[in-house]
């Protein structure tokens, strides 16, 4: 067989001849003729939803200053009176 039949026969895989002992580092970084991976199924409504049902953020815990019973984020400085475990920290807030 000549090399013109050669490669039109192999061309109907989507297939060129490899190099012998596999692709080199170069060649398989290029990707020439290694097909793309393609998802054999449109994803439907419902199992995209089903996969973003984790997606949303979770809500922050809130507590309640025990200094001036104001919420505030769970282990952060007040920022009504700028108190922390006890003990004022940040100057320039009321009380
Ligand atoms: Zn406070």
């Amino acid at each position: 067989m000549n090399q013109q039949r050669m490669l039109r026969r192999w061309s109907l895989f989507g297939k060129t001849p490899r190099p012998q002992g596999g692709l080199t580092a170069a060649a398989e970084s290029q990707g020439d003729d290694i097909p793309m991976a393609v998802p054999k199924k449109k994803t439907s409504k419902s199992r995209r939803d089903m996969r973003r049902s984790h997606d949303g953020l979770p809500t922050a815990g809130i507590s309640v200053c025990p200094q001036c019973k104001e919420p505030k984020l769970p282990h952060r400085v007040c920022p009504a009176c700028g108190s922390y475990k006890g003990k004022e920290v940040l100057e320039n807030k009321s009380e």
